[in-house]
């Protein structure tokens, strides 16, 4: 028996006729989508409801937190407790990548580790950490605990800790999420519960419990895991609940990224404007991480910067989202596709509304890769410059290829005019975790691309 399926009224068959990339993400291929509607940046901005100000004051809240940090984790120490990760140029994996393509890479190629970002060795220690730690402030402030000018070394304490412990966090996690804000809460003195998807690893939930966060575990994906911690939060005032789908908080935390890769490119005396763009691959998994970063660049670096989100192909919400202009309302498991992948951090079968509806003016496209290319990369990247990532942070590694390769992106290029920059331009692939893979997990993901090379 043969029966079509319909997603808001519509068979696969009229959404694939409507938009053929359905048809390419039902089959799982490897594709991509240029974003017509995006704008200039100017006017991108312009009507925006987040802005710079807001950028601004996230960074600032970092910045009284720093002496905390200093104190209480000393790997921030060196950086006066400020979370940061550093930018490398990788022209070895670049060399490695043009022999497999047999073609020549646009530009200089660079990673931006948050991979070895502190405290929980992802990109999550931007969002998590920083809505854990403005949520910590109000507190304090609501109690006459803190005032103007107060030095945050006193979140070190007994006091704090006794009245954080009055308050519980909740968060929805295919993993790392959930490491940040059990680890940032835990550490504060909140009770803290994470409810974590199926697709988490196990070593996530047993460093968690180590450090005293109660994990409930859920048979589902993503969404379901969000939905019931966010349900148990909604009946309790003393909680707070990091909601991962819809936080203008998480965000921002993610977009203060943008203000110090400003400093670090200038430090390394790249140039970025009009005749050096600057072209920052992102993966996506609910779509916070990506469109804060990517959000927070557009800010700073405006029409120079060009951003693509990269997703696995059983998983790629925000392209399904973006590209039937239907956001949030269509899941890939109502096209028929599964979201399974090894990269769990982008196993999310839907994208957040709110990044993908704000997003809009300022993304350049998505794409979707296949996790045995992730693995590949991975081994790649490892024997040529002796970096160790975790399968989703290798998402972003295929964009610069595909900028020449894809059709769509060609288009793009010639769109915007850039076919001559190209040369002049920076690729920076942002390595989103990996840092904290317990050695074992690390020699398996490494030997299974070493596997699939040799095929
Ligand atoms: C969470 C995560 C992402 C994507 O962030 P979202 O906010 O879910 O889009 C990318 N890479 C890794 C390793 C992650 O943990």
């Amino acid at each position: 028996m043969v029966t079509e399926n319909t997603v808001l009224g519509k068979t696969w068959g009229e959404w694939e006729e409507a938009f053929p990339i359905v048809a390419e993400i039902r089959a799982l291929r490897e594709t991509g989508w240029q974003n017509r509607e995006k704008r200039s940046s100017k006017e991108a901005i312009a009507n925006c409801e987040l802005t710079m100000a807001d950028v601004l004051d996230a960074n600032k809240r970092l910045e009284r937190f720093a002496p905390y940090f200093e104190a209480v984790f000393p790997e921030t120490a060196s950086m006066g407790g400020i979370i940061e990760s550093p930018i490398r140029e990788i022209p070895q994996m670049k060399n490695v990548l043009e022999a497999q393509e047999q073609r020549g890479l646009p530009g200089k190629l660079w990673l931006k580790l948050d991979s070895h970002l502190p405290i929980s060795g992802s990109i999550k220690a931007r969002g998590g950490i920083y809505e854990i730690l403005k949520t910590a402030e109000e507190i304090a402030i609501r109690h006459g605990l803190l005032h103007e000018g107060d030095n945050y070394r006193m979140f070190d304490s007994q006091t704090f800790r006794e009245l954080f412990s009055q308050y519980s966090v909740g968060v929805g996690s295919t993993g790392n999420l959930g490491l940040s804000i059990g680890i940032m809460s835990a550490k504060l003195g909140f009770q803290v519960t994470v409810h974590m998807s199926a697709d988490a690893r196990q070593w996530k939930k047993d460093m968690l419990r180590s450090k005293g966060v109660t994990v409930m575990e859920y048979e589902s994906d993503y969404s379901v895991a969000v939905t019931e911690g966010r349900k148990l939060a909604e009946k309790d005032p003393y909680c707070h609940f990091v909601d991962d789908e819809n936080s203008q908080t998480l965000f921002l935390g993610y977009a203060v990224a943008a203000l110090r890769l400003k400093k670090q490119l200038e430090e390394q005396k790249i140039r970025v404007d009009r005749e050096h763009p600057l072209f920052v691959y992102l993966p996506c998994g609910v779509g916070g991480g990506p469109g804060g970063v990517a959000f927070g660049i557009k800010l700073v670096f405006g029409d120079a910067a060009h951003c693509f989100f990269a997703e696995p192909t059983h998983s790629c919400c925000m392209m399904l989202g973006m590209a039937t202009g239907e956001n949030h309302r269509v899941s890939v498991q109502d096209f028929g596709v599964d979201n399974i992948t090894v990269a769990d951090g982008l196993a999310v079968g839907r994208a957040s509304g709110f990044v993908g509806q704000l997003m809009r003016p300022f993304m350049s496209g998505c794409y979707s890769l296949t996790d045995e290319r992730m693995y590949r990369m991975l081994a790649q990247l490892a024997d040529s410059e002796n970096i160790y990532l975790e399968p989703s942070a290798l998402a972003g590694m295929y964009g610069p290829i595909l900028l020449e390769k894809l059709p769509a992106f060609r288009e793009y290029v010639e769109r915007e005019g850039l076919t001559d920059r190209l040369a002049e331009s920076t690729q920076l692939v942002w390595a989103t975790g990996g840092s904290m893979v317990p050695k074992e997990e690390m020699e398996r993901y490494y030997w299974k691309g070493k596997e699939l090379l040799s095929e």
